[in-house]
């Protein structure tokens, strides 16, 4: 999917850049990340989110798992600074 076309393909209205609380529910723990960077249109409310930013949600996601919280609610920018420290074992 991309992220880059100017206007929203559901309602033909402006995007703009934001940020987004970002919920993951995974059935057994819900995971909010807030502060994500990324696309809304202005009018329908629609988000995209680009491809690096998936990627850290992702870590984020396999993170709270690991610690098997129910709700995990993280700050997306916090979140990126800490993964430079603990990535180090996810490197192939
Ligand atoms: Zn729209």
């Amino acid at each position: 999917m991309k992220t880059t076309e100017k206007k929203c393909p559901i309602c033909n209205g402006k995007k703009e850049q934001g940020k987004v609380t970002f919920t993951v529910d995974l059935g057994t723990n819900l995971i909010v990340i807030r502060d994500t960077p990324a696309t809304v249109c202005s009018v329908c409310g629609e988000e995209w989110i680009g491809d690096e930013v998936a990627e850290n949600i992702e870590a984020v996601v396999s993170e709270a798992k690991m610690k098997n919280r129910m709700i995990e609610v993280v700050n997306f920018s916090l979140e990126q600074k800490n993964n430079y420290t603990n990535n180090n074992f996810k490197e192939f």
